[in-house]
């Protein structure tokens, strides 16, 4: 199998060096996976890659449907005339991706493994001969996801991490930073690392007493995050707050904006 990574014009505090646009497959044919944003720069860097492989792009992939993966979608499918496919059909004309479902490029299989967590249609690739997954925004390098309620989910972004680590993936590619060369060992650390967030967040929220807001304890629990980041970290940390509420250990007081909890 052959992977190249082409790394798209948007680098940000949320996409880190930018989106890693992926080309996958063998035999003169490639997926590519995540074309990015809609910037014709990096379909031309795209197109140009695909050339250097000798391979045509016959079918277009996506992890998810935030605007650092799917704008340029539509318009990739387009220019090399491939089937594109998603799990949310959206508004660009993909057709609908389900768990389990498989999609070759030469003589690769990538098989969709429904993922939510990030986002709630997230997918990751996954080739079973070499034991390589594609992983969008579920598993990155060198950043922490983000998971934003409603549409992020903690409860079922750790399943879905338990399920990736069940492939016992060999070599991960991320939507974001560098190829990680130990697959199991990054998702078992990243499922050792929110468990202790969650227990950082409860034990915070119960250390203040009363109807705690999210954003009242990421300064403590996000010390080593530049002040910029602490809204997103906001969400994350109510996304840990209703997964402790879901599992019987926190109580939502106040729903609203924010939403307020207590922990006893
Ligand atoms: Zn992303």
């Amino acid at each position: 199998m052959s992977v190249s990574v082409i790394l798209a014009p948007n680098p940000s505090l949320l996409t880190g060096p930018g989106t890693n646009t992926y080309l996958v497959g063998d035999g003169g044919e490639v997926a590519c996976i995540d074309p990015g944003p809609d910037e014709p720069e990096h379909l031309r860097a795209i197109e140009d890659a695909a050339r250097a492989m000798r391979a045509r792009i016959t079918t277009v992939l996506l992890t998810h449907s935030h605007p650092d993966h799917r704008p340029l979608a539509r318009r990739l499918a387009e220019a090399v005339s491939a089937p594109l496919h998603a799990l949310d059909p959206g508004d660009d004309g993909a057709a609908p991706l389900r768990d389990g479902d498989v999609v070759e490029a030469g003589g690769v299989a990538l098989r969709a493994v429904h993922t939510p967590g990030h986002a709630s249609d997230h997918l990751c690739f996954f080739d079973a001969q070499s034991r390589e997954l594609f992983t969008g925004d579920h598993v990155l390098s060198g950043m922490t996801t983000v998971i934003s309620p409603p549409d992020g989910d903690m409860s079922d972004y750790m399943d879905s991490l338990r399920r990736v680590l069940s492939l016992r993936p060999a070599v991960i590619h991320p939507g974001h930073g560098r190829t990680i060369e130990d697959g199991v060992a990054a998702v078992e650390e990243y499922i050792a690392h929110r468990l202790e967030r969650e227990a950082q967040v409860a034990e915070a929220v119960r250390r203040r007493g009363g109807a705690v807001a999210p954003i009242d304890v990421v300064p403590e629990i996000y010390a080593a995050y530049p002040q910029a980041l602490h809204a997103f970290a906001a969400r994350s940390v109510q996304a840990h707050l209703d997964k402790l509420v879901r599992d019987g250990r926190a109580a939502l007081v106040e729903p609203g904006d924010p939403p307020r909890y207590a922990v006893h």
